[in-house]
């Protein structure tokens, strides 16, 4: 693959390599929502590129590439977004190519919206890493006994909320909601003061199951399409006052924000590891064969309004405890069915050291150590006006596999 060399130029920095080819959904002035697959600055119009006979031999309906979301393309089955992207390889290498000669098949990004890439169903969310598990444990619950009993044995997780999902560049409002003030034994109604970020990585799920019938670890990644980058925004006074002794409800479903390409689970192959160590070992049926981790280095930066971003903590996807195989076989051990557009997500991203920790709560530690960002402010949780970016890529021998970015800009509360 590496010796691929496309006649288009591009960066040796850029995201989109041709060892990638993300599938989203953009608009322009010009066009309606549709299909296109991202490259370098472009974005290879792909009912543009249907129509010039770029996947000539191929079966596949125009129609599915018109559509605003990719569930009719994915519900085709992964085997034909992975003949258009061998396809697209092919043609971006050739330049007699139908895709060298097509005119506006290539879209500059810049001149592009990005819309959400699927019709979410269910939502999950996990909690699968050990760092921030026992950050938040130590915080919120015994410092001493900061993991519960079942967390290395079971790949924690609750249903979230679709509706509230939105891609990247759609500002939030501030939400409002229950708080218990410090130091009170009576709840107030006002806007959160503890406004946070998790960085969180998702997998969109590309095959339906059948009712009742679990998938194995094996059999994971036929049902996983492939990956976005994930902010599951939190409200952490909101949270704390209603989480117990129920999950997650009013501090978690206001919103989450997810990147516009979705990088399919094979453009990853390369940048596959080991996981950690599972010490106890695992009941059977979250056992898994060969390496289920991915190297993906992940950022998340603060800008405050007009202000210049700042890096608030580097992690990676590589330190989860249970990999995405374990957390589809566990979900579905029950029976649980999955469908096409449904959403899992990793649960937020910490990894071992303070400036890698995935939430605002962490690096802040509940904000008793305010960060500083370049124009001289502190944050201990997100301000009016913040945007807040999240960025991921891979990178191994000269290949790089990006995600983009999710942003997303903070308003205040509505009146
Ligand atoms: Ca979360």
């Amino acid at each position: 693959m590496s010796e691929l060399n496309p006649w288009l130029n591009i960066a040796a920095d850029s995201d989109f390599s041709i060892h990638n080819l993300p599938f989203g959904i953009f608009s322009t002035p010009n066009q309606r929502p549709r299909v296109g697959v991202a490259i370098g600055e472009f974005i290879i119009d792909l009912p543009v590129a249907s129509q010039a006979g770029v996947f000539a031999g191929l079966n596949i309906p125009p129609i599915v590439l018109e559509q605003p979301q990719l569930n009719n393309l994915m519900q085709l089955g992964k085997v034909i977004s992975l003949q258009i992207r061998h396809r697209l390889q092919q043609q971006l290498c050739d330049s007699e190519s139908a895709l060298k000669a097509s005119k506006g098949v290539l879209v500059p990004m810049i001149d592009a919206k990005m819309h959400m890439p699927v019709q979410v169903g269910d939502y999950t969310d996990f909690y699968s890493s050990i760092e921030h598990a026992t950050n938040v444990g130590k915080m919120f619950r015994d410092p001493a006994n900061a993991l519960l009993p079942n967390w290395k044995h079971i790949p924690v997780g609750y249903h979230g909320r679709a509706s509230s999902i939105i891609p990247t560049d759609v500002p939030i409002r501030r939400p409002k909601g229950q708080t218990l003030p410090k130091g009170q034994d009576t709840p107030v109604f006002r806007s959160s003061k503890r406004l946070d970020f998790e960085l969180e990585m998702a997998f969109i799920i590309g095959k339906e199951s059948k009712l009742g019938e679990p998938i194995s670890t094996a059999e994971a990644n036929d049902y996983i399409y492939g990956m976005v980058l994930f902010n599951d925004w939190s409200a952490r006074d909101i949270q704390k006052w209603e989480y117990v002794p129920l999950g997650p409800f009013l501090g978690k479903n206001f919103a989450s924000s997810i990147s516009p390409w979705v990088v399919l689970l094979e453009a990853l192959e390369p940048f596959k590891v080991a996981g950690p160590i599972q010490d106890p070992q695992v009941l059977p049926y979250l056992q898994y064969e060969g390496k289920n981790n991915y190297d993906i280095e992940l950022e998340v930066g603060i800008a405050p309004d007009g202000q210049e971003e700042t890096i608030v903590s580097q992690s990676n996807f590589k330190y989860m405890y249970w990999n995405m195989q374990q957390q589809l076989a566990h979900h579905t051990v029950n029976g649980c069915n999955v469908r096409v557009g449904d959403i899992l997500a990793s649960g937020t991203i910490s990894g071992p050291s303070p400036d890698s920790y995935g939430s605002m709560l962490e690096l802040s530690w509940s904000g008793s150590k305010p960060l500083t960002l370049s124009d001289g402010s502190t944050r201990t949780f997100i301000e009016d006006g913040d945007q807040v970016c999240m960025r991921g890529f891979s990178q191994k021998g000269g290949k790089r596999v990006g995600f983009g970015s999710v942003n997303t800009k903070v308003l205040a509360s509505h009146a």
